[in-house]
């Protein structure tokens, strides 16, 4: 009897370690199966995280305003790359206190501010030394869940672009205002002087409806140089591009001014070669030639010579001069003379009939067909301006 019990309990026992084997060997393997999926789990979402931050960090370096981090004990965590372009940083300034980092006592100010009010916007900030950069700054402290503060966050806004357009908008105004203001005054006090009894001599009434004459026409010219710039810089004016030969369209300007150069007794010549062909607007062609013809009689000297001459400057453009052999201009005046109402001579733009917009329209017109335009001038010796313009 008990070694068949014994053989049962065997039996048992040995069907029971089985079972038991089987349900661990079971578990053991779920377990590393488990494990197995828990690391790919983790990799998985370590790659999510790695991605999330390399996004974020994407993000906060394409920003264009500058951003910088502190911690709690107001030191450098974080700055993007627009902040270090801003400041022109190439360390690492991290770890650093705003002071040691940017050198700003107003920083220091508006961190002050932040800690006692909690946000400032609107912050302006003056950068001198550094293009005299415009910046402003909205400030925001970052508070943990109870309120305590956890450092801040700092957002610069450059505005230097924006305050250069409002400035030359406003000098803009200004000129205006006073380039019409000058002729209708002028006008008035004529006006006045005839009614008050200048009528009644004939010689000076005839003189004095001349120069009233002469002031609407300056009038009538500045209004059409203000149209012509205001429809080139809003893009009103389509460049109607074409080919364009070069030589009759010199010859056309040198026919419609030769009146104008024989008052002076200027001796005008078109060197332009046959055969030069850019594709441009025949329009703005003859108006950009026009302009620096006429400037050439204006400010060359009486009995002088203009010479307009085209060559082929490399594969692609074509680079057209026009030369006198005038007084020249001053050399702090080159650089300035496209810039609208510059005048190298003021009293002889004045006494002309020169509005101080002839040079910007024809850098507008060249440089809306891709060209370049430059002025060489030795002082005594003559003037030549150059532009280009493409090939057919
Ligand atoms: P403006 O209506 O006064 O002629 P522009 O824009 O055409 O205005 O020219 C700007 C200034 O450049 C002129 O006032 C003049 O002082 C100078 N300038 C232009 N062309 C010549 C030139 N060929 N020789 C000397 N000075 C020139």
């Amino acid at each position: 009897m008990w070694p068949v019990l014994t053989i049962l309990a065997c039996l048992g026992f040995g069907a029971l370690h089985f079972w038991w084997k089987r349900r661990y060997d079971e578990a053991r393997e779920k377990l590393i199966d488990q494990t197995g999926q828990n690391a790919g789990l983790q990799e998985q979402q370590q790659h999510a995280l790695a991605r999330a931050q390399a996004q974020q960090l994407a993000l906060f370096n394409s920003m264009v305003e500058g951003v910088l981090l502190l911690d709690g004990n107001e030191r450098v965590q974080l700055v993007n790359q627009a902040l270090e372009q801003l400041f022109g940083l190439n360390g690492d300034i991290r770890g650093r206190t705003m002071m040691e980092a940017l050198r700003l006592h107003e920083l220091q100010e508006l961190a002050s501010r932040v800690r006692a009010e909690g946000q400032v916007l609107g912050f302006e900030l003056e950068l001198p030394g550094m293009d005299d950069r415009s910046l402003q700054i909205n400030a925001t402290a970052l508070l943990d869940r109870d309120g305590k503060p956890q450092g801040m966050i700092l957002v610069f806004h450059d505005l230097t672009r924006l305050k250069q357009l409002e400035n030359t908008r406003q000098e803009f105004v200004a000129n205006v205002s006073h380039e019409l203001r000058t002729p209708l005054s002028m006008i008035k006090g004529y006006v006045e002087t005839l009614i008050n009894g200048a009528k009644d001599d004939p010689n000076v009434a005839m003189r004095f409806l001349q120069t009233i004459e002469k002031h609407t026409d300056r009038l009538t010219y500045l209004i059409e140089d203000l149209l012509t710039i205001s429809r080139l810089e809003s893009g009103q004016i389509v460049m109607n591009l074409q080919q364009v030969e070069l030589r009759p369209a010199a010859e056309d300007v040198v026919n419609d001014l030769q009146s104008r150069a024989g008052d002076k007794r200027v001796h005008l010549e078109n060197q332009v070669p046959q055969n030069v062909t850019v594709r441009a607007d025949a329009d703005r062609v003859q108006q950009v030639l026009f302009n620096l013809v006429d400037n050439a009689i204006k400010y060359g000297r009486p009995e002088g010579r203009v010479w307009i001459s085209a060559r082929l400057a490399d594969g692609q453009f074509a680079e057209i001069s026009v030369r006198d052999n005038g007084p020249g201009i001053p050399p702090d005046s080159i650089d300035r003379v496209f810039e609208r109402f510059y005048r190298a001579d003021k009293a002889r733009s004045r006494e002309q009939g020169g509005t101080g917009l002839g040079l910007s329209i024809v850098k507008h017109i060249v440089q809306s067909h891709g060209g370049e335009v430059w002025v060489e001038s030795d002082l005594g010796q003559g003037t030549t301006f150059f532009f280009t313009l493409p090939l057919t």
